[in-house]
């Protein structure tokens, strides 16, 4: 056991990708990574980090911009909660703690989208407090060294991989030690094909000994998915079009869309007469399954919902969009 974190540290050394995030201790900076992180690639959350850092330097730049400009800048991201979260904290460190960033867990955890995982990285990476993280990543990797058969979604999987990851990190280096683990999971010991040759764990490893790596981690729950239906109304007389505000509590809170009729098939719910409709387009969240089709009209409609907005058709770019349309637009007009 206290053979793992020096191994991981010094591959980590060797063999660790230069990210701008990685070279500072600013806690501010750290945990803006790690929010644009969350559910998101590192190459694509690369130029969302270098946007905010340079829109927003700081925690007081971040609390005093306009929301829709900062809901603008996440725009392609998804989870737009999160974004609204950075702000609201931001908000809460400038007017609370008089712009004093929290400098360990457990002031770190109270605050507003900050979990156990975030709170961890943000005290090691900036404080050197040794708090174990465990990511996606660092479940695969502990799952796998030691032939864990747990559920890793499950409260007693939960328990038992904190713990365990508790009792590995190292005392002077948490967070080299938290950095190095991550790494080692998102470099060498992927979900599949591990590259186990190049694991500096191999000869401790009990699943590559095993040979069952393909089966941990364990999770109890595929993730449900849940199936939607979705028909945009595109209402564009030349001059002008339509748009609303998505409601609370449901994906894409608060952004903008064209008219949405949502049916719980794909079946044409459009009494009224569109010039032309779109192919069903599929888009994938982590749980749920969206299909849409836009349908294009030549006017505005003759009745407007009081929760419609007229605006002129270049204004349509200063309003944040779900990634899904966002992108049917770009092929549209790439299209014409
Ligand atoms: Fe993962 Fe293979 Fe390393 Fe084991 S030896 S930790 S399975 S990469």
């Amino acid at each position: 056991m206290s053979k793992i974190s020096p191994l991981i540290r010094i591959w980590y050394r060797q063999n660790f990708r230069k990210l701008p995030w990685r070279e500072t201790k600013n806690p501010y900076l750290i945990w803006l990574s790690e929010i644009i992180l969350q559910q998101t690639r590192v190459e694509q959350g690369l130029p969302y980090y270098k946007k905010f850092s340079t829109n927003y330097p700081d925690v007081h730049a971040l609390a005093a911009a306009k929301e829709q400009d900062v809901l603008n800048d996440w725009q392609g991201l998804g989870y737009y909660s999160r974004a609204r979260n950075l702000q609201a904290t931001a908000n809460y460190i400038c007017k609370e703690l008089k712009g004093q960033f929290p400098e360990c867990y457990k002031d770190l955890i109270k605050l507003k989208g900050i979990g156990p995982y975030t709170a961890a990285a943000i005290s090691s990476f900036a404080f050197d407090e040794k708090k174990a993280v465990v990511d996606g990543n660092v479940y695969r990797v502990l799952s796998r060294l030691f032939d864990i058969s747990t559920a890793i979604d499950s409260n007693e999987g939960k328990k038992e991989f904190q713990l365990l990851a508790d009792e590995l990190i190292d005392e002077d280096e948490p967070g080299i030690h938290n950095q190095a683990l991550m790494e080692l999971g998102a470099m060498v010991c992927k979900p599949s094909n591990p590259a186990c040759e190049a694991c500096p764990l191999s000869a401790l490893c009990l699943s590559f000994a095993r040979g069952n790596f393909n089966e941990r981690p364990v999770k109890q729950n595929k993730n449900k998915v849940r199936e939607r239906f979705f028909h945009y109304l595109i209402f564009n007389n030349g001059k002008k079009m339509v748009i609303e505000q998505r409601q609370e509590k449901d994906i894409w809170e608060k952004l903008y869309q064209f008219p949405l009729v949502e049916t719980s098939t794909l079946e044409d719910p459009v009494e009224y007469d569109f010039r032309y409709r779109s192919k069903p387009i599929k888009h994938l969240l982590s749980h749920q399954k969206i299909n849409a089709v836009f349908y294009h009209f030549d006017e505005l409609p003759k009745k407007i919902k009081d929760n419609w907005i007229i605006i002129d058709l270049h204004e349509l770019e200063n309003y944040p969009l779900p990634r899904l349309i966002d992108k049917y637009m770009e092929e549209l007009s790439l299209k014409h």
